[in-house]
């Protein structure tokens, strides 16, 4: 399979070649049908009528207007209409044959004789001159217009290979000097960095290696989630090599035409050979490098795997000293080919990871390099406020902020930008609607009713902020985040976190006795929970250690894991219910012995509409959790 396989099979072609010529033809008929009857409309209908008599006698009766002759044959026009039984139609038009045997000279003189105008030209209302000369060269300049259309369009998303223009890549290539990101550039992730410090060495200097029997890699990939630099660290790498730079999209080898793919790969690598020291970056590669395994071959995947096959060539054609890396980037590594990952291929991984609370500090140190901070500014308490967020993220808060600063008029850009700015990216923007008295105060209360169950319950992460402000979808927010760096959650975690999504329809079960439809998202996540504990991570006895769900908690399980039968699948559904049940009766429980403190956090709320985490903790008469914000990501409920 590794083995690269033609590109642009005639085969692979021909249905949409098929297509396309249909249609051509089609248009083609249409065109000239569409002509021919606006510039040639057919000669009019002519009776025909005998020479002698009947033309003669038209003729001396002093009936005919007017001749012209083509060849033998005398067309004209009557001066009024006449009707020959012969046909029944009447009409002006006629056309009559002279015989050979008469005499010309005889014929004119009476022609004369009666004044009968006789016309150089023809009588048949022939198409004008620009218009004949159209319908000669009309179909003639359609083919060749259609053509160059359509060369122009397989030139612009490069069709088919082996033609000049067609098959390019649509890699754009930057070159170095025109690279102005550099490793000061990237802050935040310095694993990753320093192991893509060789990788800039040998661009450098690619001489120095193979030297004492070393193999550089030549492909190296980075993984990570959205967001956290990896196309920002392929840049910098080639920026720190001075090295040329060709960037394309895995999804865009595969488009509209089939067979391009590979022949795009090809040109790219051609292209990257003749500019070395250069880098390659594949971005987003999962899309040409996803498991070939269990999948039903078809045109796409097809079309998918020769690409995916045209890089494994290019890139064992690598001889080790040629200054040619491949950089690739994807946000799943788990589903790639295992193809790509042998030895020779993408045999380097960095993994890119989220930032911690430090890296966060460094990555707001880059991006606030030209924005004039007020001294107000504290980026170590922003950087610990943001756990879970991401280079992009952060990059984001900063311009976020600047634009809030410029808008407010301030001078510099102050703390209260930064964490307002911070506020509508991780809540989104205020929404601006007044809700009536008795929804705010049913808000309030749901509110309430979160963070009272995540401050009363062992193993709930400490709240930081409730709020009864209206943004997106939600009326208001609970924001829950863990003390410590997590790496992994405990069975009482996760019963907390049940909980605690409950804790907004249990208060409002607990205060009017009835719910409303405000708990649908609560709803939902807490459901995802309970079904990844059973189905996931064997927290259920009745289940027991068996994965009976897909990594997201929904779906088939991917291949590998054990196919689970129905019975299966309805133990998972009565352990869930069972659990979120439990749970239920416990959050209900706990809020009717607390009601006092539910009342007085929810009054609170409706005075303030935002509490931090001590004064909620405060309003609901608990001591506050001291934060110590570290990098798990918040759960919001
Ligand atoms: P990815 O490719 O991993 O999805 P990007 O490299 O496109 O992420 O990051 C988007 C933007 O976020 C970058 O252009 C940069 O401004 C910012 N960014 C992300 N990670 C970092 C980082 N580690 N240091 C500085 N800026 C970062
Ligand atoms: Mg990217
Ligand atoms: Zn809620």
């Amino acid at each position: 399979m590794d083995t690269a396989s033609p590109a642009n099979t005639p085969n692979r072609w021909l249905p949409h070649r098929n297509r396309g010529v249909l249609i051509f033809v089609a248009l083609f008929v249409a065109l000239n049908v569409a002509f021919a009857r606006l510039f040639a409309p057919g000669a009019p209908p002519r009776v025909p009528i005998a020479f002698a008599p009947s033309f003669l006698t038209q003729v001396q009766a002093g009936h005919v207007s007017s001749i012209a002759t083509r060849g033998d044959t005398i067309v004209g026009t009557f001066k009024a209409a006449q009707r020959y039984p012969a046909t029944g139609v009447s009409t002006t038009l006629f056309s009559t044959e002279v015989p050979v045997f008469w005499n010309t000279d005889q014929l004119s003189a009476l022609l004369q004789a009666k004044g009968v105008r006789i016309n150089a030209q023809s009588t048949t209302q022939t198409a004008s001159v620009p218009a004949r000369l159209l319908l000669g060269f009309g179909p003639t300049l359609l083919i060749v217009g259609l053509f160059v259309l359509v060369a122009r369009r397989a030139a612009r998303s490069g069709g088919l290979g082996g033609l000049g223009g067609f098959g390019r890549s649509k890699a754009r290539r930057v070159d170095p000097e025109r690279i102005p990101v550099t490793f000061a550039d990237v802050a935040g992730i310095d694993e990753a960095k320093a192991e893509l410090t060789e990788i800039v060495d040998f661009l450098r200097r690619p001489e120095r290696y193979g030297r004492l029997g070393g193999r550089m890699p030549h492909g190296v990939l980075l993984s990570g989630a959205p967001g956290t630099g990896k196309t920002l660290l392929a840049r910098a790498v080639a920026g720190e090599a001075r090295a040329a730079f060709f960037s394309i999209s895995a999804s865009e080898f595969i488009e509209a035409i089939v067979g391009v793919g590979a022949s795009r790969v090809r040109d790219l690598f051609e292209k990257a050979r003749e500019a070395k020291p250069s880098i390659v970056f594949i971005d987003e590669l999962d899309a040409v490098g996803r498991s070939r395994q269990g999948q039903i071959s078809g045109g796409a995947n097809d079309e998918r795997e020769q690409t995916l096959n045209q890089i494994l060539t290019e890139m064992d054609g690598f001889e080790s000293a040629e200054a040619v890396v491949v950089l690739a980037a994807t946000n799943r590594p788990e589903i790639l080919d295992s193809a790509l990952l042998r030895p020779g291929r993408f045999d380097r991984r960095v993994a890119v990871h989220a930032p911690d609370r430090h890296g966060r500090r460094q990555i707001l140190d880059v991006h606030t390099r030209s924005i004039p901070l007020a001294p107000s500014v504290d980026l170590d308490a922003l950087a610990a406020s943001m756990p879970g967020m991401v280079g992009a993220d952060l990059a984001n808060l900063a311009n976020e902020a600047a634009l809030l600063a410029t808008r407010r008029d301030h001078d510099r850009v102050e703390m209260i930008d930064f964490t307002d700015s911070l506020e509508k990216i991780m809540l989104g923007a205020p929404r601006g609607i007044v809700l009536l008295p008795a929804d705010r105060e049913r808000t309030a209360y749901h509110e309430a009713g979160h963070a009272l169950v995540g401050m009363l319950t062992p193993g709930a992460d400490p709240v930081r902020k409730v709020s009864i402000i209206p943004r997106g979808r939600a009326l208001g927010v609970t924001i829950s985040t863990p003390d410590v760096d997590r790496v992994s959650l405990s069975r009482q975690e996760l019963d907390a976190m049940i909980s605690v999504a409950l804790g907004g329809r249990a208060a409002e079960e607990v205060v009017y006795g009835q719910i409303s439809t405000g708990a649908e998202a609560d709803i939902q996540q807490l459901t995802q929970i309970a079904r990844q504990m059973v189905g996931r991570w064997g927290m259920s006895a009745a289940i027991g250690p068996v994965a009976v769900l897909a990594s997201d908690g929904y779906g088939p399980l991917l291949p590998g894991a054990s196919e689970t039968s129905e019975a299966t699948q309805e133990l998972v559904d009565t352990e869930v219910r069972r659990i979120i049940e439990n749970a239920h009766v416990e959050v209900t429980t706990l809020l009717i012995e607390h009601r006092d403190q539910l009342d007085s956090l929810a009054n609170a709320l409706l005075m303030a509409e935002t509490l931090d985490g001590i004064d909620a903790y405060t309003a609901a008469q608990l001591p506050a959790r001291l934060p110590d914000p570290c990098d798990s990501p918040a759960l919001v409920t």
